[in-house]
Parts: C-alpha cells; structure tokens; sequence
C-alpha cells in the first residue's frame, strides 16, 4: 500500500469516523437517541461535520522537553477540540470521541516516523506503539484504558497508510502513583521515578504514545523503564501538547 511520507497531517484515507452528521439526520437521531457530538455538543450521531473538519486539520509538529532523551511528534496544541474529546473519553465514556483521537495520535506517530533529524532508531523491525499505562482503578472508573482504545485506534489508521503496526501493552505501574494532575513539574517527577514496569522489552521500532504530555515525566519515565528492560526507544507520539503555566 501507498503512502504519503511528507503528509505530516492526520492520515486521511479510509476515514473510520463516524459519518458527519447535520440537517435533519442529526435533529432526528437527538429526538431519538439524545445524541450529541463529543466535540462541541451539537445534536445528533457521533462527531459533526465542523469538528470531523477541525480534527482532520491538525498539523503534527514536534515539541521538546528537556527531560525526554529522544524526540516528541504531537498532533496539535491542547486547545480547540482536543481537550473536549480527551476529556469526553476519559471522564464522560465517549466512546465516540476514541475515533477521532486515534486518527490524531496516528498522525502525530506518521510525523515522528517521517521525521528526519531522528538518527537511526526507525531503521527497522515493526512499528510497535507502547501507551503510556493507566492505573487499574484509572480504568475501572473509565471503563475503559482510553489510552490503548486510542492507540489500536492509531494502529488502524497506521496500518491504511501503509504503516504495519501494533500495540504492545508492556507497561504498568510498580506502585501507586498520584493523580499528576494539580502536581508541579518537581512532583510530577517525584511522582513517577522508578514508577513503571515493563513486563517484556518489544523490539522493532518502539514508540511510547500517549494523549497529553505536559512536563514529560510520563514519557521520560516509560523510556528510562523499557530501555533498561533492552528496548530502543524511537520516540515519543502524544495527541496534544500541553504545557504547563
Ligand atoms: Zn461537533
């Protein structure tokens, strides 16, 4: 299968979002189902035109912080829709909202893998996407580890623009971890030292992903913790850059 190697956007062929809904066809299904869209609430089925075209937008760029050791691809700011999406999956159970900040984070992994300035790390091997863990209790109360929905979600869309991928769910935590959340970037890294374990070192080209990077002391930790298990870690993938003030 073709790809488009210098297209740093969200891959855009074979779209599994849900249809774009307006007009009647939304009217009809809030009146039937109550339906919103995971975006801005606009009556109807799953993500609605404006917000499918706003996600399709996205430029993936990558950003930088001082602690992680090799590079970061985002695709995009953690302002406009993103932060609505993310946070109906995390907290309201959209499961609607998975689609689209799959086809995000897929974008952000295609920026990193074409990315250049990146030495040899991407020279081989399958293109395996390691997320990020949730806590046990994280994804009870979800109901679902949101950060492994969006990336097999990724490695869908990878795969359809001639990226073969998969996703191997290595890491978990060794202890109890705060919510990083209301933490500053010192507690943020107290927080996490030495907080992650992983369960087998994958080979191939191996990608940590995640939805937000703030400090990056979730991604410095998910690196140290695979690379002293033997893996080589390319870099890092996340849907939204945020940093904090
Ligand atoms: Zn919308």
């Amino acid at each position: 299968m073709e790809r488009e190697p210098t297209d740093h956007r969200a891959p855009s062929r074979g779209s599994s979002l849900r249809p774009a809904h307006d007009g009647l066809v939304g009217a009809a299904a809030d009146l039937l189902l109550g339906g919103d869209c995971p975006g801005c609430h606009d009556p109807g089925w799953g993500l609605c035109r404006d917000c499918a075209t706003e996600v399709s937008r996205s430029r993936p760029r990558p950003c930088h912080r001082p602690r992680v050791a090799g590079p970061i691809w985002a695709a995009g700011e953690y302002d406009g829709i993103v932060p609505t999406l993310i946070n109906a999956a995390k907290e309201r159970r959209r499961w609607d909202a998975i689609a689209p900040l799959s086809r995000l984070l897929a974008g952000a992994v295609a920026g990193l893998h074409d990315d250049s300035d990146r030495g040899n790390a991407f020279s081989g091997g399958p293109l395996v996407l390691v997320p990020a863990p949730s806590s046990p209790a994280t994804v009870r109360k979800r109901g679902l580890d949101v950060t492994a929905a969006v990336a097999d979600g990724a490695v869908g869309w990878l795969r359809r623009v001639g990226l073969p991928a998969r996703r191997r769910s290595v890491l978990s935590h060794r202890r109890r971890v705060a919510d990083q959340t209301g933490l500053d970037a010192h507690e943020r890294r107290a927080n996490l030292d030495h907080a992650l374990v992983a369960r087998s070192a994958p080979r191939g080209t191996i990608v940590i992903v995640d939805d937000v990077v703030t400090t990056g002391s979730t991604l410095a930790e998910a690196i140290r913790e695979l690379e002293a298990a033997g893996s080589t870690v390319a870099g890092a993938a996340v849907v939204a850059d945020h940093r904090l003030r």
